[in-house]
Formats: structure tokens, sequence, C-alpha cells
């Protein structure tokens, strides 16, 4: 931590506060500058108290905390990228996933359509959702209990690796035998409790950026994950809450390129959320590769316009292989990033 004192600080004040610091176990290095006088802790910030309190000392001016919040997830900890395995799939450090499916699991002709859609296409990693809370309670809520039966019947006739969402404590051990990786969502990126039991449960992780949360927020929550067990993390950027009504969310790809600066972990971006629109989806998701996002989740939907939920922004399944030809290039580029050969 760094305090610095207001001008004109006396002798006195600078003693005090070098007693106050050395009580909280910091070793106090003052250093006077010609104006100001700066008084520099020395100790590990994330395991003894905050100095911040003393920012309330009628001679001091501030207090910065130099250490970040986040330690297993930075890349100092990890200098090399993070590759996480979904059901055999990877994810991160040059292998760029496309993971695709409805907003919501609505039937099981709708979900049984799209997979085989999608996987025909070569998606390897299958948006399932049964579970699907929304802002409104009037909304639909998703299948529940019917949508996970749908999960194993189509996991016993495809074996494609399905990522859920998983809205609370109660669904954590309804999907445990069906999901291969959990999605925490965007509204629950920083429920702790859900993060610390969520962890437990042992599967790789989603972790939606919250709709106003900091990157060094998100990146915190994702260590909450990393501490309590789970290893397996990958973020998602999916727009944040802005003035702007042009599109649902505004994509925030320097975020992506921050992230990926600090930390090991793969990020992904969810351009179906940012975008509202189907026709933004495209660029969107073009942008996010050349960023250098690991990969994309998009909503395809077999009939969009019928769709149940957020149906002005699912692409159809139908055409997806139509959006990953032009998609090609981009996901080439991402990939040659880190001059792995392509997959057959
Ligand atoms: C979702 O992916 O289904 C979803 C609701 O996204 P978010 O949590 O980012 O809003
Ligand atoms: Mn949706």
């Amino acid at each position: 931590m760094i305090i610095v004192l207001k001008r004109k600080s006396s002798d006195t004040d600078v003693a005090t506060i070098s007693d106050l610091v050395r009580s909280m176990r910091y070793q106090p290095r003052v250093i006077r500058g010609t104006e100001q006088t700066v008084v520099a802790c020395i100790g590990d910030e994330l395991s003894k108290h905050s100095l911040e309190a003393l920012r309330n000392l009628p001679a001091v001016e501030s207090v910065f905390p130099v250490q970040k919040k986040f330690k297993l997830v930075s890349r100092e900890y990890h200098p090399g990228d993070s590759v996480v395995e979904v059901g055999g799939v990877k994810i991160g450090g040059g292998h760029i996933q496309i993971i695709a499916g409805p907003c919501a699991m609505e039937s099981y002709d709708q979900f049984r359509t799209a997979v085989k859609d999608l996987i025909g296409c070569g998606t390897k990693i299958i948006r399932a959702m049964p579970f699907k809370p929304r802002t409104s309670p009037y909304d639909f809520q998703g299948l529940k209990q019917d949508g996970l039966k749908i999960m194993k019947d189509i996991k016993d006739e495809f074996d494609v690796a399905l990522i859920s969402e998983v809205p609370g404590p109660a669904q954590i051990e309804m999907l445990v035998d069906v999901a291969d990786m959990f999605q925490i969502g965007a509204r629950n990126a920083q429920n702790y409790d859900l993060l610390e039991q969520i962890a437990k449960a042992g599967k790789p992780v989603l972790l939606k950026r919250g709709l106003a949360s900091t990157v060094e927020e998100w990146l915190t929550a994702a260590e909450y994950l990393i501490v309590n067990g789970c290893t397996q993390v990958v973020l998602c950027e999916r727009g944040l809450r802005s003035f702007d009504p042009s599109t649902r969310n505004l994509l925030d790809l320097g975020a992506v390129a921050v992230a990926k600066h600090l930390t090991h972990l793969p990020v992904i971006v969810d351009p179906s959320h940012a975008a509202g629109a189907r026709n933004l989806v495209p660029p969107l998701a073009r942008a996010a590769l050349a960023v250098g996002a690991d990969g994309l989740i998009v909503e395809a939907h077999p009939d969009p316009l019928n769709a149940f939920s957020d149906a002005a922004q699912q692409l159809e399944s139908g055409k997806f292989s139509d959006f990953l030809a032009d998609l090609a290039p981009w996901i080439e580029l991402a990939r040659k990033e880190y001059d792995l050969p392509s997959p057959t």
C-alpha cells in the first residue's frame, strides 16, 4: 500500500502514521518529496489488514493498494496459457471453440434439431439450458426437470459436451451428472457463495462477466473459483450495461485484450447477448476473434422467429455452417497466434 500524506504534514504526523502502519504489521518506508511525503508500506496486502481505513486520518490525502486482489488467475503466477478441457474438448492455448446452442431448451424436438444442425457443422460444445433465469417472472423459465431428461437423451444419442447455466445452489446437484461444464450467468457473477459451491462440484466453469463488473472484479470472481478448488475456468465477456440502446449490451473488447494480458485463463466472447440482434452477431464474432478471444458462445435455434426467449438475436441453427464459413479466416487467425496445426 502507498499512503500519500497531505502537503505540510508534520514530522509528528509521519511518525504517528508510521507507528500505526507498524501496528498493522507492515513495514513503513518514508519517502520525502519536494512537495509531499509518501509512506510505502511493505507487507502482503492479501493476508494482512487493509490500510485503506487510514484514508480517514486528517494528515492522509490518499491510500493506494499496490497488490492485485487476484493471484492464482494471474499471469505472474502462471505465465503460459491454460487449456481447459470440457468433456475432452479443449479451450485455450490456441484451441479455439465456437460453443453454440439455443438460448433455452424448449422441447425435445427443438433441442434435438439444434444439436443435430450444430454438430453437423463441427460444433463440439452445445448450450443446453434447462434452467432459464429471466428478468421477468412472467417469462419462460425453462423446461427445468423435463429439460434434464432431454439432456440425458441427447447425450446418449450424440455423445457431445454440454454446457448448462447453474442459476442457484439447488441446480448444482441436478446438473452435475448431465452437464460437462457449468455456466455462471452475468447476474450471478458476484454471487460469491454460489461461486464457492460451484467450484466444489468439480466441473469446468464458464464465468460470465457481470453487467457492471470491472475487469478486476471479473478476475477476482474467477479467483474465488480457483481458491475453492476449480482449476478449469473459462472467462466470458458478454457486454456491459450502457447508456446506449443501439446494442443490447456494450461489448467490451478492450476488456478481452486486458484480461488476456492479465490472466492465463481462456477468455471467450458471447456476441449474442452483447448484440441482441441477429445481424450484429457475425461482425462482433469476427472482432472478438481478432482481439484475441479463445472462442465464442453463440445462440442458435432451429426457428429463431418463434423462439421462447431471445428471438431477435439467435442465429438459425440450420444455417450455422454459413456463419462458421464466414468466420473461418478469423478462427484461423486466432489459431495461428499460437502456431497450432488446424484441426482435421
Ligand atoms: C445466457 O447465456 O443464457 C445468458 C442469460 O447470458 P448472460 O448471463 O450473459 O445474460
Ligand atoms: Mn439468451
